[in-house]
């Protein structure tokens, strides 16, 4: 394959270190197959939760540097061919991005695209579900911290809670959407209340309510070890009410998976603080603005967007993203001395 020199390919980050592989499944240095892009379409959002940015919001990227949507699709193309195989679309607020039906709808039919799933924190989920759904949209994350009303205005900065559990509800009118996950940010003094309602919630509905530790990604860096709650204290309150057993699950996956014994539901405890899975992670991350993050916690990144616009290739993009690959980080450093946090903030990452 020939690259064209006048082509800039920006690589950021450490050194290559041996023969970056040409051909193949996408995978990196330490062996691990890539096989799940997180796609952040935007990083506006309109919730302000306390623990993500300021009330006033953060500098949002300049409307002429976001992907276009035919942008996305090819980079995404790119990425199956060689071995990705689920795509899910993120934020800031994925939904806040106009047309985003539009996007699903070149997503979907992408041959060799086993999953294609959205985070959203749910605020217009009700009015949009049909039209994502009928774009091809598979599974679904909804962000919500907690289930009480009061507590949900404090950390979102929105009293929106009855607009996400309208949404909820409207998914399940769609058996072709499932699963329905609701991912809530466990934090110390704040979610202990609310453990016991959300595991009647998943008792209740056809929703895998997962627990996720806080991490250090905001974009004050207020972020406090102590106020992580972890997966495993959060289990304990669950099971001193309802035993849980472990679900089996081949696939590679963040969540530590649960039922209930007496299986009416399951709940998940993705624990990176506590419990780090960075030793099978197979996962990278394209920025609303085309940077390429081989990791949440990464430090650099690799600039997609200029080759895209520069008239490259679709080989010798996907040479720069094998490049960039190739030096994924091993792990996190959070519980290392001397962490340094990432170089963008979670909503500017889309998680
Ligand atoms: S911290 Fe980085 S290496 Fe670890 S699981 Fe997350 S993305 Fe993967």
């Amino acid at each position: 394959m020939t690259i064209d020199e006048t082509i800039p390919l920006v690589l950021g980050g450490p050194p290559i270190q041996g023969e970056v592989p040409t051909d193949g499944p996408l995978r990196d240095g330490f062996g691990r197959l890539i096989k799940n892009l997180r796609i952040s379409v935007t990083d506006r959002c309109n919730f302000r939760c306390t623990y993500c940015m300021p009330e006033e919001g953060l500098d949002w990227l300049k409307r002429e540097d976001i992907l276009s949507y035919e942008e996305i699709d090819r980079l995404a193309r790119i990425f199956v061919s060689i071995g990705v195989e689920e795509l899910r679309l993120t934020g800031g607020e994925p939904l806040v991005r106009r047309d985003l039906p539009v996007l699903i709808e070149k997503l979907s039919p992408i041959k060799g695209l086993k999953s294609l799933s959205l985070t959203t924190n749910g605020f217009s989920l009700k009015q949009m579900c049909a039209d994502l759904v009928a774009a091809g949209l598979q599974r679904i994350n909804v962000s919500m911290d907690t289930p009480v009303r009061e507590k949900f205005a404090h950390i979102t900065r929105r009293d929106a809670l009855p607009q996400v559990l309208e949404g909820l509800e409207e998914c399940e009118k769609y058996p072709e959407l499932s699963p329905i996950k609701v991912n809530a940010v466990a934090i110390r003094d704040f979610s202990e209340d609310d453990v016991l309602a959300f595991a009647e919630l998943a008792r209740r509905k056809p929703y895998i309510i997962r627990w996720i530790e806080f991490m250090p990604l905001d974009a004050e860096e207020k972020w406090d070890r102590t106020d992580v709650l972890t997966g495993a204290e959060i289990r304990a309150i669950i099971e001193s009410k309802y035993p849980l057993e472990p679900v089996s699950d081949d696939r590679i996956a963040t969540a530590q998976r649960f039922r209930f014994v007496d299986g009416t539901g399951e709940v998940g405890f993705i624990n990176p603080v506590s419990e780090p899975f960075c030793e099978t992670c197979d996962r990278v991350r394209l920025t609303a603005d085309g940077q390429f993050r081989t990791c949440l916690f990464s430090r650099w990144e690799t600039d997609l967007r200029e080759p895209l616009r520069s008239g490259a290739s679709d080989a010798e993009v996907e040479h720069v993203i094998r490049a960039a690959v190739w030096r994924k980080e091993m792990k996190h450093h959070i519980n290392d001395p001397g962490f340094q946090p990432a170089s963008r903030s979670m909503s500017q990452i889309g998680g």
